[in-house]
């Protein structure tokens, strides 16, 4: 688990005291990855106080974040500096908070990153690492997984010494994210929610937090009572506990459909669950109908015909990526998953798409 966290609009000023208390020296520097969409907003940028070696790296986020990138940032910094770093700071959506996640885990243990994919491979603590969202809804910021796509998969560095040491929950920070990328990272937290309620790993613990991201969701994209405000705080905390629910079970159908979409097209993943989950009634009736609401109330329009042209080596693909996430189908459909997911049942879903 994350061991500190701070809450509040304004808590980002916190940040330098915070910082402070965990200089190793001048030559260990803070290195800052913040989401480029901060470049030149001074709003933000501003207050990031740089001494000596630190540093402020602007990420792009066009794309999720790869393993090849990891490596290169660490190298860069491996370079750069006589000493490691005294702490990395991500300051974005998901995309930054993985990218930090995985940098500050490359920089302690030895070789390539995608040698890390998978469960419990990482031998050695992070170095101090901290995460600041700027987007609410893939619980990132709480979760012990990066998720990276490497030369063979999509998976997570999943492990004890991913999560922050320290996370900054300033919702005041989401304030200009625009409305599609609002509901799409939105939606990332209330698919969590129904793969985690419905799924065959839950317990008492996922359930209590599952249930809670649940209804603040459905408050947040069905109500209309909450202030602009309101609601910016209500889908941060939405978004922290149903991260909180799947660290301690397991994601679905969805996300290990969304994933084939992602390695093989590049679409990320936040769209890639709402393209996905439109058409998974068959698994999630009631969570799929309540989406579909939600999209109507927000007359969101999610991609279609995305798969239109692919041919059959190409769905090929996306199925084998889909199908290599075990953990995902025994959780969605039970430990006899196997008998009931069959190639040609995703084939037709992803022609769907
Ligand atoms: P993102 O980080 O890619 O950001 C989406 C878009 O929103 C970007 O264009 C970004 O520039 C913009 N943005 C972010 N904050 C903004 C702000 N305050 N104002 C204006 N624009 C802003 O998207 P995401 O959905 O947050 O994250 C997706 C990534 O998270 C994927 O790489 C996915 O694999 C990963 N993820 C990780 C976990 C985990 O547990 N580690 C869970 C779910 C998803
Ligand atoms: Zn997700």
């Amino acid at each position: 688990m994350v061991s500190r966290v701070v809450f509040g609009r304004g808590s980002f000023n916190q940040l330098d005291d915070i910082l402070s208390l965990k200089r190793k020296g001048r030559n260990a520097p803070f290195i800052f990855y913040v989401d480029d969409v901060f470049k030149g907003n001074h709003w933000l940028t501003s207050r990031i106080t740089l001494s000596y070696k630190d540093k402020i790296i602007y990420v792009p986020t066009k794309e999720e974040p790869s393993t090849g990138q990891i490596d290169q940032l660490v190298e860069d910094i491996i370079l750069e500096y006589s000493e490691l770093p005294s702490g990395i700071i991500g300051i974005g959506g998901g995309t930054v908070l993985d990218i930090a996640k995985a940098v500050s885990l490359m920089l302690t243990n030895k070789g390539e990153s995608k040698d890390y994919q998978g469960w419990d491979l990482i031998k050695h603590a992070a170095i101090y690492h901290v995460g600041i969202p700027t987007i609410s809804g893939t619980g990132a910021e709480v979760s012990r997984t990066t998720i990276l796509t490497g030369p063979v998969r999509k998976l997570g560095i999943n492990s004890d010494y991913t999560p922050f040491d320290q996370v900054i929950l300033d919702p005041e920070l989401t304030k200009d994210v625009p409305k599609d990328q609002w509901f799409y990272t939105g939606m990332d937290c209330f698919v969590h929610c129904v793969e985690s309620l419905t799924g065959t790993y839950l317990n008492a613990f996922s359930e209590s937090y599952g249930e809670k991201a649940f209804e603040l969701c459905k408050e947040i994209f069905l109500g209309d009572s909450l202030s602009v405000e309101e609601a910016q705080d209500k889908l941060m905390m939405a978004s922290w506990h149903g991260g909180m629910s799947i660290a301690y079970s397991q994601v679905g159908v969805a996300h290990a459909m969304s994933y084939g979409l992602g390695y093989l097209l590049g679409v990320k993943h936040g769209i890639g669950n709402c393209i996905v989950f439109d058409h998974l009634e068959a698994f999630y009736p009631e969570g799929v109908a309540i989406f579909k609401e939600m999209k109507a109330k927000h007359n969101i329009e999610i991609p279609s015909g995305i798969c239109a042209d692919l041919d059959q080596s190409q769905f090929d693909i996306m199925i084998d990526v889909a199908l290599s996430l075990e953990p995902l189908w025994e959780n969605a459909i039970g430990k006899n998953w196997k008998t009931i997911i069959t190639r040609q049942k995703l084939l037709e879903l992803y022609k769907k798409m």
